[in-house]
Parts: C-alpha cells; sequence; structure tokens
C-alpha cells in the first residue's frame, strides 16, 4: 500500500497514547510508518501522568487502610513510610510500561525515532539529527504540557511533572489550581503527612463535576484537615533564606511553605513544531483545530490528544488515533463519539462521573429529576470513619432516561465504569431499578436510588 513518492505513509509526531496507537494500528494495515518522540515512549499519561499518578494513590491510601486494619482486628505495629522505596517501584513499572509500548510499536512495524520532528511543509518534516523526510499524512500527536501562571517567583514552583522526583515528601505543600491534578496529588500528598494548602482563584473546585458531589469532596477533604484558600490569586513567590518558599496571594496573608506545586490547566505543545509552514491553524488557545475526522486546515496534516483540546483524557486520545488510522489507512472510517465520556478523580475518596449534571441537565432538557444515595460504606462503619459515600442520578423528567450518573466514595471509579455503559444505552431510571440489587456491596445504590 505504500506510496513510493513519500519515504513514509504517515509520519507520527509524538509517541503518547494517541500517538502510539494511530501509528501501531497503520503498521498493522501495512502502511510504512514512523514515530518521532524527544523524550520517552509512553507520553504524559505512562511516564509522568495517569499511571504513576494511581500508584501513588494505592500507596498514599495504605496510611487509611493500615489505621483501619486495627478496627479489624489486625495488630499493626507503629509503621513509617519511605517515600523512596515507592517511587522507585513506581519508576519500575513506568519503565515497564515504556517497554511493552516500545515493543508494541516495533512488533508492528513501526520505525522509532528518538529525537524531536519539526514540520516544514505539508508533507515534510525534519528530525533534529538534521535529517529531512517526506510523508503523505503526518498526525501530531504531541500533547501538553502544565500551564504556568506567569507571577514573580513562579520558576520556585514545580508541577506534577517534577512531583514524582521530589526528594522526600515536603511536610507543608501549597497546590494552585483546584482541578483534577490539584485535587489528586492534594489527596496524596496529605495521606503521606503533608500539610497541604490548596489556592484558588474562584470559590469552586473540580468545575464542570456535580455541584453536589464536588461540595462533598469538599467538605471530606476540609474535615481530613487540607487547607482551601478561595478567591485567592496568585500574586508571587519568594525563597526565604531558611529555603521555605513565601506564597502571597490575593485576599489572603501569605503562606510560608516548603513546596509550591502548579496544577493550574495544561496547554497544547504546539510552539516550536512548523505548523505554520504548513498553514496548520490553531485556536486561541493554541490547539491545532481539527475536524471531526481529526484533519487539520492542512489537508495532509492530522491531530489527536491533547494538542486538539478536545477532552483531555488518555482513553479519548486513544480512539482519536485509532480512528484516524482505520479511517485512513485500514478503509473502516469512524468517527469518534464524545458524548457520555466516563470521568474520574482519584481524590481520597475518589470520584467519578458519566454524563450530564444536574444544571447541565436542567438546561438541556428542562424537566429533571434526580435521585441520591447519601450513606456510610459498610468499610466505613466498622472503621469508625465518618466519611459518607454520595451517588446522584439525573434523570430526564418526562421519559425517564438517566442523563447522569455522579458519586464519591470508596471505588466509585470502577463502580462507575459499568454504570457508564448503561447511561451510554440510554437506559431509563425503570430499567436500573429492575435489575436485583448485588449486596451487600456499595454499587447496589446505583439500583436502589430513592
Ligand atoms: P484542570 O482544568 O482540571 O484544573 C485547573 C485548575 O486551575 C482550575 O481550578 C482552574 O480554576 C485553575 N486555574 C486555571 N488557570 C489558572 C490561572 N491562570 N491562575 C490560577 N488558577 C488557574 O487542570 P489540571 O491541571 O488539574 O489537569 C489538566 C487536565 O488533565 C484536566 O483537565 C484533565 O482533563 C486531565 N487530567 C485528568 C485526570 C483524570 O482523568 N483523573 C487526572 C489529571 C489530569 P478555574 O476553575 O477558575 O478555571
Amino acid at each position: 500500500m505504500s506510496d513510493q513518492s513519500f519515504d513514509y505513509d504517515l509520519f507520527v509526531i509524538g509517541a503518547g497514547s494517541g500517538g502510539t496507537r494511530a501509528a501501531r494500528v497503520a503498521g498493522a494495515y501495512g502502511a510504512k510508518v514512523a514515530i518521532a518522540e524527544e523524550y520517552r515512549v509512553g507520553g504524559t499519561c505512562v511516564i509522568r501522568g495517569c499511571v504513576p499518578k494511581k500508584l501513588l494513590v494505592y500507596g498514599a491510601h495504605f496510611a487509611e487502610d493500615l489505621a483501619d486494619a486495627r478496627r479489624f482486628g489486625w495488630n499493626v505495629p507503629e509503621c513509617d513510610f519511605d517515600w523512596k522505596t515507592l517511587t522507585s517501584n513506581v519508576f519500575e513499572e513506568v519503565d515497564r510500561i515504556n517497554g511493552a509500548y516500545t515493543n508494541t510499536l516495533q512488533s508492528n512495524g513501526v520505525e522509532i525515532l528518538h529525537e524531536r520532528a519539526e514540520i516544514t511543509g505539508p508533507h515534510d518534516i525534519r528530525l533534529a539529527s538534521g535529517r529531512q523526510v517526506t510523508a503523505r499524512y503526518i498526525l501530531v500527536a504531541v500533547g501538553a504540557r502544565p500551564s504556568i501562571p506567569t507571577c514573580p517567583g513562579h520558576e520556585h514552583g514545580i508541577t506534577s511533572n517534577e512531583a514524582f522526583h521530589l526528594p522526600a515528601v515536603p511536610k507543608r505543600i501549597l497546590i494552585a489550581g483546584a482541578g483534577y491534578i490539584a485535587n489528586e496529588f492534594a489527596g496524596i500528598f496529605h495521606q503521606l503527612g503533608a500539610h497541604v494548602t490548596l489556592i484558588n482563584r474562584t470559590d469552586q473546585i473540580l468545575r464542570g463535576y456535580d455541584e453536589t458531589i464536588r461540595d462533598r469532596l469538599l467538605q471530606i477533604s476540609i474535615t481530613k484537615g487540607l487547607e482551601f484558600r478561595f478567591n485567592a490569586e496568585f500574586q508571587g513567590i519568594e525563597k526565604l533564606e531558611d529555603g521555605c518558599l513565601k506564597v502571597s496571594m490575593s485576599n489572603h496573608e501569605p503562606a510560608i511553605v516548603d513546596c509550591v506545586m502548579f496544577a493550574t490547566g495544561r496547554e497544547p505543545k504546539t510552539q516550536n513544531l512548523g505548523l505554520e509552514s504548513a498553514g496548520v491553524e490553531l485556536d486561541d488557545k493554541g490547539a491545532i483545530k481539527v475536524d471531526e475526522d481529526s484533519r487539520s486546515s492542512c489537508p495532509s496534516i492530522f491531530a489527536v490528544g491533547d494538542v486538539t483540546n478536545r477532552v483531555q483524557l488518555t482513553p479519548i486520545a486513544i480512539r482519536e488515533g485509532q480512528a484516524f488510522a482505520d479511517t485512513f489507512f485500514g478503509n473502516k472510517p469512524w468517527r469518534v463519539d464524545y458524548e457520555n465520556i466516563p470521568a474520574a478523580v482519584f481524590s481520597h475518596p475518589p470520584m467519578a462521573g458519566v454524563g450530564l449534571t444536574e444544571s447541565q441537565a436542567k438546561q438541556k432538557v428542562g424537566s429533571v429529576k434526580v435521585y441520591t444515595s447519601d450513606f456510610r460504606p459498610m468499610k466505613n462503619v466498622l472503621a469508625g470513619r465518618n466519611e459518607r459515600a454520595l451517588y446522584k442520578m439525573v434523570c430526564n423528567g418526562m421519559t425517564g432516561q438517566v442523563l447522569g450518573v455522579h458519586m464519591i466514595g470508596p471505588d466509585a471509579p470502577e463502580i462507575l465504569q459499568a454504570a457508564a455503559v448503561a447511561v451510554k444505552a440510554g437506559l431509563t431510571k425503570d430499567a436500573w431499578d429492575q435489575t436485583v440489587a448485588l449486596h451487600p456491596t456499595m454499587a447496589e445504590e446505583l439500583v436502589l436510588m430513592k
């Protein structure tokens, strides 16, 4: 199937989740494919995102599990925690997955180029080594990077990229932002013994999530001892003589901490990629504008994943990569459906949701019925832990169709994945209720909501 007039049928820039999927699937269809990666195969998710973060979440959760174990009859001696052991084991796992991604690419005949690539024309790429190559299609899958507010002393702060490489758990950490990364790392560092302060420019955490669920996370987090400062605009960081950081912000006293972490969103990595040389248009956030087939304004250049800023989630980047490869190399055209994407925040406790929130549903369909279950999980009861779980179902008031399910509590993301199938299938509350509860579980509350 190779077009002899180009060096490659497909040249992928960026070996993260989306780029790797597209490259290996196109390779499996018989295309001549190369992928350039300036850092490590695996991208944000594998190297410095979802995977190592989730492993830290597991590691941090032992703090509660070990405390609770005593209530379940275990004689747990005083334990201490070793950050270096956890992180070095996490890095080993990251190396293993990095190896697996590399093998998958190679076994599908994809040539891996460990260097930076830049576009020099609609079909042209220049590699850092100076080599110039051509490709029928170019796929840009370079992802996003943390965006850091420009304030004096911002260089003293870290981002989630560096959080994994801290030499020790900071005694006091200030996290700027109140989104996914902020709440996940707040939970991790708090469980591991740090005093955590979150500051946010508004008075809301996790904007976009269902109001009731995120309020519950806020309430639980405050009860656990996390400090929140709202309506706080970052003004600057000053490094003091003793090495501590003094953080100034609007509407609040300065905070003295040992570490500052920015979790204030992520921006597409479109700078210095040569996109302008091929007439690739960007939106006002710097993301590559693409159509439903992930095609940019240049017909031979496509983009998937966070660089397009559609939905910054790994499974979406993977789907976009798969759809691109199936459509243009497998003769099986299809498009990604962005409706009812399940998402989770791996906070302590975690929360998850799919479909419309209550306010979104009211705006969209007008008449809405809401069912909830507010309960104390059995395990928490015996452990003497007051934390309550909350499940919420948002239905169309006229038809009974379940439009959204949102939850916070132990294992919420694990439970929500199954619920998302039913929401995607468009089932009604009646159909959910006809399903017999599986007792005793937390998930049974899904079919018992009042
Ligand atoms: P989010 O968009 O989730 O949150 C950003 C936070 O920073 C918000 O609270 C926002 O406030 C605040 N903020 C934004 N800009 C500024 C600024 N200039 N000054 C001060 N505060 C600011 O971004 P994250 O960085 O947490 O995560 C990036 C993306 O990565 C997420 O959107 C998500 O798609 C993905 N991700 C997914 C995870 C998962 O699936 N579990 C885990 C981690 C990341 P405001 O509300 O006012 O805008």
